[in-house]
Parts: structure tokens; sequence; C-alpha cells
């Protein structure tokens, strides 16, 4: 089974050639409740951390143990996810607990899978975790899209065409921003599925923008967009990771491609 993104129901490079070299490719990851194992790329899932490192903590709250949120092989990838040299898979465990100013505190890990040797046992999820903060396991249906920004749109160019993306909307009923800009739901790359306005954060080791990496955001169901919804779950109710960060709000990573190591840092809304 494969998960489809129908086409745009407009030509946005066609529309609004302006914002045509602004496409990204994202990955939307499309996770449905199954039984991944840790040799599967999952969301919720299994993560296979090797028995030789500790299983990781929240910073601030020591001694607590961060849970499986999204894990990924990259032979899994129909895009060009950018893995750094020497790996293949790349896990995200966040501890779920509640925290002094934001929902979460995530950890980004590559590495390379046949280096992991003997998988470490998962300790139990913590019990003080918040309500939608534990994702249900889930098998991912990766797929590749097209993205233009959203609320990364720059302001001369939101200045520039907004009368006609009104025009266009009272002519089709299709918006820009909900239907044919970034798509909901997890991904990688692409635009982050900010809903208010962007907080892109810089490198603390060098200072530039730093890149989007993923964007895990509560549902890719929305009422407001079934233009985005497979066409493979046009009938029914999508049995998702089940997540509420906040209210329908994501939580959106980012990296430094350029330095060492690849400093990351996460930011949220809703
Ligand atoms: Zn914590
Ligand atoms: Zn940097």
């Amino acid at each position: 089974m494969t998960r489809r993104t129908p086409p745009r129901p407009l030509n946005v490079e066609e529309l609004f050639p302006e914002i045509a070299p602004l496409g990204r490719e994202a990955v939307r990851l499309h996770p449905r409740a199954g039984e991944p194992t840790c040799r599967d790329s999952s969301v919720g899932g299994p993560l296979r951390w090797p028995a030789r490192e500790p299983w990781p903590e929240c910073p601030e709250h020591p001694g607590s143990p961060m849970i499986p949120v999204v894990q990924i092989y990259r032979s899994d990838l129909p895009g060009l996810v950018p893995f750094p040299d020497g790996c293949d898979l790349l896990q995200l465990p966040w501890c779920p607990r509640r925290h002094d100013g934001q929902w979460v505190v995530p950890l980004v890990r590559w590495r390379s899978a046949a280096a992991v040797g003997q998988v470490r046992q998962p300790p139990p999820v913590p019990a003080e975790a918040g309500y939608g903060k534990v994702p249900r396991p889930c098998v991912v249906y990766p797929e590749l899209v097209t993205e233009y920004p959203s609320w990364d749109l720059p302001q001369e160019l939101w200045d520039a065409l907004e009368a006609r993306f009104e025009q266009v909307e009272q002519e089709t009923g299709w918006d820009y921003q909900y239907h044919l800009s970034t798509a909901p739901g997890i991904k990688l790359g692409g635009y982050p599925g900010w809903c208010q306005d962007p907080r892109w954060p810089a490198c603390p080791d060098c200072g530039a923008l730093m890149d989007h990496l993923l964007t895990v955001e509560s549902t890719e169901e929305s009422d407001s967009r079934q233009a985005w919804t497979p066409v493979e779950d046009r009938d029914g109710r999508i049995e998702g990771p089940g997540l509420r960060l906040g209210d329908l709000g994501g939580v959106y990573l980012f990296e430094c491609r350029a330095c060492p190591g690849r400093p990351f840092t996460h930011r949220f809304d809703s």
C-alpha cells in the first residue's frame, strides 16, 4: 500500500511564476497505525538504539527517558534528504513530559544502521508523559511532494501576490496557503509547518540560518486542508500517531549542515 497526495488542484508555477524558484522537495511520511520493528522506518515505533549506548534522557528531567518519535532509514526515502556521510539512519526521540515554556525536548541522532549491533531494550514510557505527546506506533509511507512557502513567503512577494491569491480563491475556491503551499502532517525537508509567523533559528556555532530538517505536526487530517489528503484515505478516518501538540500545532526541527556534528534545535507553535 502507498499513499499518494493528489496533484495540486491548480498549477502554482503557472499562476504565480514568481513563486516557482521557491519550490522545495518535501517527503511526507504518512504515518499509519501499525506494528513497526526497529528495522523499519516508523513514527512512535521502536528505535534501533545500540545496547552499548545509554538510552537518551531528558536534560531537563535528569534520569527521565525520552520516547521514540521518528525513525527513518535513508533507503525508505524517495527524495534527496542530505544524510551525513556514512549515516543511513535518522532517529528523533523526545521527552514527553511537561516543560517550562515548551511541549517536548527533542534529540536528533544520525547513525549507520550496520554499526548499531545489539539493540537496547527501551525503558517504559514515563508515567508523567503529557497528553498527546506519545505517538501511537505507526508504519510510514514516505512520499515526495513539492512545496511552496506559506508563512515563509517573503513579505515583498506576499504584498505583490495577495490580490491575485484572493482573486484565485474567489474564482476557484482554492486558497494558496491552505491548499497550494505546504503539506500538513509529519515531513522531512520542504518548509516548516508553521501555524504562525516563522521563527527560523540561527546556528549557535556559525550564526547562519539553520535548515529545516523535520516537521512533526499533530495530524495530517484537517477539514480545511483536504486537498492534501492522500487518495487512499479519502473515504475513511486516518488512524495516525494521535499526537496533540498544543492546539493541533507542530514541532519543527532545524539543523546546521555546514557545522561539524550538525547542531540542531527546535521551534514549536500552535
Ligand atoms: Zn523533559
Ligand atoms: Zn553552523
